[in-house]
């Protein structure tokens, strides 16, 4: 559908880019990212999707806000303690930008709820924060042949990568899924710079412009502070892609 005058003004600073244009941001309104988790990186990232203009933000978790994720999840407010996430974050992201669809969905992730959670998404972004449950998304993504980006962080340091196999490694090309969950010290900061680099892959791919991470690894060493490419490749004997 054509740009109404209103979306023209709205967006006219990211349209004047190269390659992007009114095509592009109508593209941009006609997707649908699926956004894992809406902790520190999920509230980064779904927030650059929405105002950006992608026509659905899903976001999905099952967590309550606690008061310990107040230093960095700043779609919450204390008044939100003991409250699911997805339909607090829902119901913000709405008021930052009322032309989208923002849905809202209490769930874990899990083997048995991933496939269809994801289902109907052109691109799926991981907000998690535990190896399992990413594993689980990225068998549910291959499946699924839905690209997904990936971020992880602990204290000053983050990661990041545009997964797409058989184009690109998958996450377990390169991620050990069976270490346990740790909950290392993390500033909001670090969350809002992987977030945010999240949202920025998303948008590339989405509306076809600049070039995502596929195949690399960017290594945020925010302490030093550093960002390294580094080339990553396909595991031959990965457990979830091999064959693909
Ligand atoms: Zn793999």
């Amino acid at each position: 559908m054509p740009l109404s005058t209103d979306q023209r003004e709205r967006y006219s600073r990211q349209t004047e880019l190269q390659g992007w244009g009114a095509e592009g941001q109508e593209r941009l309104l006609e997707s649908s990212v699926f956004v894992a988790g809406v902790g520190g990186l999920g509230c980064a990232a779904a927030t650059y999707l929405a105002v950006a203009g992608v026509g659905e933000v899903v976001v999905c978790d099952g967590d309550v806000v606690e008061r310990s994720n107040l230093n960095r999840q700043f779609l919450y407010t204390r008044d939100d303690l003991t409250r699911h996430k997805a339909p607090i974050a829902a119901a913000q992201l709405r008021r930052l930008n009322p032309d989208i669809t923002v849905t809202p969905v209490i769930a874990e992730i899990n083997r048995s709820t991933a496939q269809g959670l994801i289902e109907g998404a052109d691109l799926v972004l991981d907000c998690l924060d535990n190896p399992e449950t990413r594993i689980t998304l990225n068998r549910a993504a291959i499946a699924a042949s839905i690209p997904m980006v990936y971020a992880a962080v602990a204290e000053y340091t983050g990661y990041l990568s545009f997964l797409n196999p058989p184009a690109t490694p998958c996450l377990e090309c390169f991620v050990d899924g069976t270490r346990p969950a740790v909950h290392p010290p993390v500033p909001g900061c670090t969350v809002g710079v992987l977030g945010s680099l999240e949202a920025m892959e998303a948008l590339k791919f989405l509306t076809g412009t600049g070039e995502t991470l596929a195949g690399r690894l960017l290594v945020v060493e925010g302490a030093v502070p550093s960002f390294d490419v580094i080339e990553i490749e396909r595991d031959p004997d990965c457990p979830a892609c091999r064959g693909l």
